[in-house]
């Protein structure tokens, strides 16, 4: 290792300097034993010795151009996260304890109406299952153990046929039926006594006929709670209580997506009976169908520290970076004869800056899946979307000069393809 990249290793690990710092002087004051592992990673032999787990392990890292994409790991936490997650990992307590504390402390941040609380689960995917868990079982222990047997449960789900876009496996695992509807006329005729919840997906919102904010009060005049998967929907940041001011029963959000909280987290919002029954259905109790989806301390810590950061972000500045590092890879890349560029900000869920990039098949011969391909497979590995009609990339996952990479890439690509 030259002595250039040490020095760029030791900044990198700055936040746990910082961290380690702090060990140092609550050993002081509280004459606590050195039970905190020292994490100078400078000493750190055998595996991450290098400072690149993955290229250790032989994976390589991808230039992250399409988003918030599980596949790839996410989004990057911040350096705080990871900092009281490590201080999260020094102390046993008591989970449901931690739970309440911390969905309390995250109702507050976010201003939630007064009858609403939070839970963190492992991923809005587990905050569908679990809350879907509680009401159906409420908090009767028997119905708890008993699911997916819905013996004495009702058990079935409305939700609109354009809405079925592959996250509703975790409402199914409870055992229930999904009833699809297009119209108002299909929702009056599905409501019965067996109907426990009305889902709705938010990113969908466009595609069904009835829309977010009359799904909600269709539900509310029958008496039946209202679900929103608005895992991936924020920004805008209001988002975070749009949803609970506009009445629905309980909201699912990531929180490793944009939020850029831990990578296993999720946030699950709602009223506060719903959230408690959820939390029952969770780990970490024993014999329930959320125990495989297990929260830790240093998750759950780590996404009230995620809220607390994304509020306090300056989201204007931020936006203005993603158009600059998108208009910086446009004007790179139509210098290139037949490259053409647009922009488009999708209605909701990642509600970011999007490049398009096209180009003409008489100057340029490349398909836009091969161009896709070329770039995830040449180094260093690039990630961005394709259609038929191009190319595809938004900016928010980018690490600072990574749009300079993007640009050069593609030049080249084209350049190459060029007849
Ligand atoms: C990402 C996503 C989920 C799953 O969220 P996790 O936090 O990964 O569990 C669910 N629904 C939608 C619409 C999503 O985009």
């Amino acid at each position: 290792m030259t002595i250039k990249n040490f020095r760029n290793r030791r900044h990198f690990l700055g936040s746990a300097g910082v961290l380690a710092g702090m060990m140092l002087n609550a050993r002081r004051v509280f004459g606590l034993p050195a039970v905190i592992p020292a994490p100078a990673q400078e000493r750190l032999t055998g595996f991450g010795a290098t400072g690149n787990v993955y290229e250790e392990l032989g994976v390589t890292t991808v230039i992250n151009g399409q988003g918030t994409m599980t596949y790839l790991g996410g989004s990057l936490p911040r350096p705080e996260v990871e900092t009281v997650m490590a201080l999260a990992a020094q102390h046993f307590v008591s989970i449901v304890e931690l739970e309440q504390a911390a969905g309390g402390r995250i109702a507050d941040l976010l201003k939630l109406p007064p009858d609403y609380d939070a839970v963190v689960t492992c991923g809005a995917a587990a905050g569908m299952q679990s809350g879907l868990a509680g009401i159906l079982t409420g908090n009767n222990p028997k119905f708890i153990e008993q699911l997916p047997d819905l013996t004495g449960m009702k058990s079935e789900v409305i939700i609109q046929k354009s809405h079925r876009n592959g996250f509703d496996h975790q409402l199914r695992a409870t055992g229930v039926k999904l009833i699809e509807v297009e119209s108002r006329e299909d929702v009056k005729r599905a409501i019965n006594s067996k109907t426990a919840m009305m889902h709705f997906s938010n990113f969908a919102n466009a595609a069904g006929q009835i829309k977010v904010d009359e799904w909600v009060k269709l539900a509310h005049e029958n008496q039946i709670p209202a679900f929103n998967d608005a895992a991936a929907d924020t920004p805008p940041v209001s988002h975070l209580w749009d949803y609970a001011n506009m009445g629905y029963d309980l909201i699912a959000f990531s929180g490793g997506k944009a939020i850029r909280g831990p990578q296993c987290a999720g946030l699950l919002i709602g009223k506060k009976e719903f959230i408690a029954n959820a939390l029952l259905n969770n780990s970490p109790h024993e014999d329930t169908l959320g125990r495989g989806m297990k929260v830790g301390k240093e998750e759950i810590v780590g996404m009230v520290k995620a809220l607390e950061c994304y509020l306090n972000e300056d989201h204007a500045a931020q936006e203005k970076e993603w158009w600059r590092r998108l208009d910086a890879v446009s004007a790179e890349i139509t210098r290139v004869p037949g490259v053409a560029t647009s922009f488009n900000v999708p209605d909701v869920a990642n509600h970011v800056p999007h490049l398009r990039i096209f180009w003409d098949p008489r100057k340029i011969s490349l398909s836009p899946r091969d161009a896709a391909s070329a770039l995830r497979n040449g180094r260093p590995s690039i990630a961005l979307g394709s259609s038929e009609g191009g190319l595809g990339m938004n900016s928010f996952m980018l690490k600072p000069g990574e749009e300079k990479i993007i640009a050069a890439q593609l030049v080249q690509l084209f350049k190459s393809h060029t007849a």
